[in-house]
């Protein structure tokens, strides 16, 4: 029974999406770190994705929303730690795809922090990219040009060691 809830609560969590990032759950981008289940309550731990992103508040009410909906749930706390680190390489390769299929390049894998990266576009695969404006519309993202099929397009950054 308790397994069989655990499930229907990381079910709900891949039905959540970021705001800053439509249609990639909080569960493929791999903020959930714990869910606790005791009784009809339920605790969930997320780690926070970057600081830059405003969205934690309506994060942690869309999950609470989400899993209360649930018929089994009569309480839902969701909190956020910052003891733990979340690196882009958390994000699954289904929110990867989520991302490409937005039009936001998934940030590189095993990134090693101060190296550059080259980004393939998400339309065309192409490397022939050329960072357009590093800032982008969020500080989590990039605005970058494909020069082969002229697609502006947005880059996810890496993250791999964040200090808050
Ligand atoms: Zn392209």
């Amino acid at each position: 029974m308790q397994e069989q809830r655990l499930q229907e609560v990381r079910a709900v969590l891949k039905t959540v999406d970021d705001p800053e990032l439509p249609s990639v759950s909080v569960s493929d981008l791999g903020m959930v770190h714990d869910v606790k289940i005791i009784g009809s309550q339920v605790y969930i731990t997320m780690v926070p994705t970057f600081a830059g992103c405003p969205a934690l508040d309506f994060i942690q009410r869309d999950v609470q929303k989400a899993v209360t909906e649930l018929s089994w749930v009569s309480e839902c706390e969701v909190q956020f730690t910052f003891q733990e680190k979340w690196s882009t390489d958390a994000i699954t390769d289904e929110g990867k795809k989520q991302l490409k299929k937005h039009g936001i390049a998934p940030p590189p894998e095993n990134y090693q922090p101060g190296n550059e990266w080259t980004v393939a576009c998400p339309y065309c695969d192409s490397d022939f990219t050329s960072m357009e404006n590093v800032f982008g519309p969020t500080a989590c993202r990039s605005i970058l040009y494909c020069t082969t099929c002229k697609n502006p397009f947005e880059a996810m950054k890496p993250v791999v060691d964040y200090v808050y």
